[in-house]
């Protein structure tokens, strides 16, 4: 007997009912501010991943082992962003309530925000850790709050003062930054990873939600994306800095954004991508600790 073609993130073949971990991908980006094509990033990471080993010399474990399933791309209307991050809230609340976690894969930045309306609804102290070369602050971004420019703002809006870390930022209009130091209302780290180890001790057990914009990365190592930013972090510094949290934080979703694949012509962006969201899965999975 012949079987169906079924395209999955490489090994993320757990039955639903088994699997603690749920992928899910949003193929939205109707308000990237530069260069469009976010929108291809989940579907080229799936298909690109096979092109990766299950197995993690970085951790000594094997995707193989984990209990994943990837539940597809939403499909969602482009245009006003208000349905398509309802679709985003509703298969996060579906996947949490579940208990299990959710890891969504973008898509632009904006994403982010369904996804945590809905984690914030379950785990009411949340806290979030945000990888970023852009503060993403912004009140509105031309008079439209609904923007992957204003996105933590609005989660800010929903988590509250002192609960948003956020890494790697070097790009942001001057008021973001005041707004963040000056009130107090969100933890800025510009450049670089400095202070992760405190925040992550501070933490506790307190639910976590790690949302990773892959622009952070420096454009040297991933030009594939819409708002490059010179002096990023490189592959191995993300890499440690995740794992660190996976280690040591109480992570119950997280978040890869803003890969435009059709941005980097050679692919290696987007094995950069596939080699993060591998990375990730395996040290979420609690089989793998
Ligand atoms: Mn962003
Ligand atoms: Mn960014």
């Amino acid at each position: 007997m012949l079987n169906k073609n079924i395209e999955t993130f490489l090994g993320c073949d757990a039955e639903y009912q088994d699997a603690e971990i749920v992928f899910f991908g949003a193929p939205y980006d109707s308000t990237t501010s530069f260069r469009p094509g976010a929108r291809f990033g989940s579907r080229a990471i799936r298909q690109e991943s096979s092109g990766l080993e299950l197995y993690s010399p970085y951790q000594d474990r094997d995707l193989a082992d984990c209990a994943v399933f990837d539940s597809g791309d939403l499909e969602l209307p482009f245009g006003d962003a208000t349905e398509p991050l309802r679709l985003i809230c509703e298969r996060t609340e579906t996947i949490i309530s579940a208990g299990k976690r959710p890891f969504l894969l973008g898509g632009e930045h904006l994403v982010t925000l369904g996804a945590v309306e809905a984690v914030a609804k379950q785990f009411p102290d949340l806290h979030i850790i945000h990888f970023d070369a852009h503060a993403d602050l912004r009140d509105d971004y031309l008079g439209v709050k609904l923007s992957h420019a204003c996105v933590m703002r609005r989660c800010w809006e929903i988590v509250g003062d002192g609960r948003i870390f956020q890494f790697g930022i070097r790009s942001g209009d001057r008021t973001e930054f005041e707004w963040s130091r000056e009130g107090g209302h969100v933890h800025t780290q510009l450049f670089d990873f400095a202070g992760l180890e405190n925040v992550l001790d501070s933490l506790g057990g307190a639910p976590v939600y790690l949302t990773v914009d892959l622009d952070v990365l420096d454009p040297s190592v991933f030009s594939g994306t819409g708002t490059p930013e010179a002096g990023g972090v490189s592959f191995v510094d993300l890499l440690s800095a995740v794992l660190n949290i996976m280690r040591k934080a109480n992570v119950v979703a997280c978040d890869l954004t803003e890969l435009a694949p059709n941005l980097d012509m050679s692919g290696v962006s987007t094995a950069t991508a596939c080699k993060l969201v591998r990375e990730i899965l395996i040290a979420m999975s609690s089989i793998a600790k």
